[in-house]
């Protein structure tokens, strides 16, 4: 079970397992997602590229769900939406509401 997976399958986590989770850091797998975009002329291909972890500092991932999450959502139980319960595969913004 990866650390994202424990953190959306327990919901009574106590703060010193969320602590640790944070300290071991986050998860960064690889992914397999794979997207087609229709073009003008043609049909593009886009896929998972790992970089994007170092675009963004919160994103993490989930190799189980082979999804992304905002690990600092899941671990400071913030914002509930896309990033912290179902994952996210494309774009789709991350509202800074919390
Ligand atoms: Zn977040």
């Amino acid at each position: 079970m990866t650390s994202v997976d424990f953190l959306l399958t327990n919901k009574d986590i106590t703060y010193e397992i969320r602590t640790e989770i944070k300290r071991l850091g986050r998860p960064i797998p690889d992914l397999i997602i794979s997207k087609t975009v229709v073009g003008k002329s043609r049909n593009y291909s886009r896929n998972f590229n790992r970089s994007v972890y170092d675009r963004f500092k919160w994103l993490c991932g989930c190799s189980k769900r082979n999804k992304l999450f905002c690990f600092i959502c899941l671990v400071m139980v913030g914002n509930q939406g896309a990033w912290t319960q179902e994952g996210c595969v494309g774009k789709v913004r991350h509202k800074a509401t919390a």
